[in-house]
């Protein structure tokens, strides 16, 4: 069974859409530690970061320093954290956070409340510094 990050890729769940090519996937983080809390997948499936070919890796990552570059620029920040956990989605994905301070970057801090519409105008912001 496709995972809810390959659904999202072929549209049957919605998601906020902040970047996409061939390979990969940009979207909101529904559950966000900060404003622009953004995860990269591939869209080739598949569970564990590091089984990832090598390729593919260093694919992703250049797509994510685009990604991190836009989500900077969106929302000032000290830095652009990144991590990677899977833990509860089996699809490979990159967290993506802007962080002001070191704690941002602590999943277990409560996740922020967003509207659909904030959502949609954060993923908008991040695009736009893309274009
Ligand atoms: P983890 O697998 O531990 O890296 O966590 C999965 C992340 O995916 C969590 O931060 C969730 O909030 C996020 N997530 C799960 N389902 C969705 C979804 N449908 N749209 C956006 N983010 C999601």
């Amino acid at each position: 069974m496709a995972t809810i990050f390959s659904r999202i890729v072929a549209g049957e769940i919605p998601s906020y859409k902040v970047a996409e090519n061939e390979e990969f996937y940009a979207f909101l983080d529904i559950n966000p530690l900060a404003k622009g809390h953004t995860l990269v997948i591939p869209k080739r499936e598949v569970d564990y970061f590091f089984d990832l070919e090598d390729s593919e890796i260093a694919a992703m990552q250049v797509f994510a320093k685009k990604v991190a570059t836009a989500i900077k620029k969106a929302f000032p920040c000290v830095k652009v954290g990144q991590a990677v956990l899977g833990l509860e989605v089996p699809h490979a994905h990159i967290h993506l956070v802007p962080m002001q301070s070191e704690k941002d970057m602590l999943f277990t801090n409560p996740k922020l409340q967003l509207t659909p519409e904030d959502f949609k105008e954060i993923a908008a912001k991040i695009s736009a510094q893309l274009a």
